[in-house]
């Protein structure tokens, strides 16, 4: 899904709960954030791989990849597992709890896209199995 998208469907769904939750602005604005800076794992995953630190560049890299994407790629704030560590911080500052809000709000908007394409192949959920899948067999996994 594309970013423009995420920021539309983030501001109404985060407009939604300020008015339904009557959440603070602060709460409001951390579900929005949240809801769309989680895909700044996109970003770090091209920095990690191809040591150029343009977003337009990544944007663009990432941008075509994902039309030919034929293995599996994992994306580290989009697993189940960061999700889990969000939710644990949240016992310990509670705006983890609106950021996670957001974080599965765009996980679900996410979903909802590669299973309307029949692309969810194309995305890891798991951190842990993706590292022992990747161990097991190399050429299967980014
Ligand atoms: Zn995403």
């Amino acid at each position: 899904m594309l970013p423009k998208h995420h920021i539309i469907l983030g501001a109404i769904f985060s407009a939604l709960l300020y008015w339904l939750f009557s959440l603070t602005i602060f709460q409001t604005l951390l579900v929005f954030l949240s809801s769309i800076l989680i895909d700044f794992d996109h970003y770090l995953w091209y920095v990690a791989r191809k040591k150029d630190w343009d977003l337009k560049n990544s944007y663009n890299y990432l941008e075509k990849l994902s039309k030919n994407l034929k293995k599996p790629i994992m994306m580290v704030f989009h697993t189940i597992e960061f999700l889990i560590l969000v939710f644990i911080l949240s016992f310990f500052w509670r705006g983890f709890y609106f950021a996670l809000i957001g974080m599965i709000f765009h996980s679900i908007l996410d979903l909802l896209y590669f299973g309307h394409k029949n692309m969810l192949y194309v995305r890891e959920f798991s951190l842990i199995r993706h590292l022992v899948l990747r161990e097991k067999y190399p050429n299967k996994y980014f």
